[in-house]
């Protein structure tokens, strides 16, 4: 069947920029530190959340689905990325949303999905878990994209990304944040690339990720090293040892970082080249994957 193709140029920006970065650290250690800056795709649309959303959404097209439904919480990234895919490109979309005490004005990013045309329907904590489940046996009307729109569609969209970075340099080792580890998996399954994935959980007890990896590219991937010391608490959690972080490396480099994910992450890369982690002559490719539009300082500005 031929199908007219799905137009991501209108309203999604890529390749995006990738940007070296100077520092007295990286000239003392001898590391070349360079940012992937993916956050610069589309203001909601935005790093991995697009990446992983692109052939989700052309095989909604091609197979004539007019509703996609997905799952999130009250500040899902995946939620707000995909309310506001949907209405560029003239979906309806539907949201269940973990939580039955909450509301379209609960959370900045549900006030922004509401807006942006999705049906919120909020279930209780023990629903939600059962959810993919419940819907599956609902109806076969919606095109199901899972939480964090983490499946093999997302792995093929991620995997351009590093071919963007491919074009230009041949990084040591790719860095990124991981949620569920969809975005490392993408990242390891692209055959051009030969390095290291160095991985940092966002969340508490992040360990169980490299299996999570390892299940999306249905094999065992020795070049995964995952870095579980860098969630601030948990997931959502920080303190005013990264805020400040995240503060002073924004002054520093004049890049907008986010406390959930790439501010995590970007600790992690600071200290690891720190602590010698990486052998003279590395050449980083550190994954900037968006989420500024989930942070509360983002919201104040605007
Ligand atoms: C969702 C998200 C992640 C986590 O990605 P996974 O593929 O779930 O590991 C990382 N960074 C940002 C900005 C995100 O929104």
């Amino acid at each position: 069947m031929q199908v007219s193709a799905v137009d991501f140029s209108s309203f999604i920006n890529i390749p995006t920029p990738l940007k070296r970065l100077c520092h007295p650290l990286f000239e003392e250690k001898e590391v070349e530190v360079w940012l992937k800056e993916d956050y610069k795709t589309h203001e909601a649309v935005s790093g991995n959340k697009f990446r992983k959303l692109k052939y989700n959404l052309i095989e909604a097209q091609n197979k004539g689905f007019e509703t996609l439904l997905t799952f999130g919480g009250a500040y899902s990234n995946h939620i707000y990325a995909v309310a506001s895919a949907a209405k560029e490109l003239g979906f309806k979309s539907i949201g269940i949303i973990r939580g039955d005490e909450l509301n379209e004005h609960s959370s900045p990013t549900l006030s922004f999905a509401s807006k942006m045309g999705m049906k919120l329907h909020f279930v209780s904590r023990s629903a939600y878990r059962e959810k993919e489940e419940v819907v599956r046996k609902l109806d076969d009307k919606y095109f199901l994209i899972p939480e964090g729109g983490s499946n093999e569609l997302a792995l093929k969209g991620v995997s351009e990304m590093v071919d963007e970075i491919l074009n230009e340099i041949q990084p040591t080792h790719l860095i990124t944040a991981a949620g569920t580890g969809g975005t490392a998996a993408g990242i390891l399954s692209n055959e051009n690339y030969r390095g290291e994935c160095w991985v940092v959980p966002v969340l508490k007890n992040g360990g169980f990720i490299k299996q999570e990896i390892e299940s999306l590219l249905h094999q065992s991937e020795d070049r995964i090293q995952l870095f579980t010391d860098y969630h601030f608490g948990g997931y959502g959690k920080w303190n005013t040892k990264l805020s400040d972080f995240i503060e002073s490396f924004e002054h520093d480099f004049n890049i907008p970082l986010d406390p959930v994910y790439t501010g995590k992450l970007l600790f992690a890369v600071m200290d690891l080249i720190r602590k010698d982690q990486f052998p003279p002559n590395s050449k980083l490719v550190v994954y900037h994957s968006g989420g500024l539009q989930g942070s509360p300082k983002y919201h104040k500005i605007k």
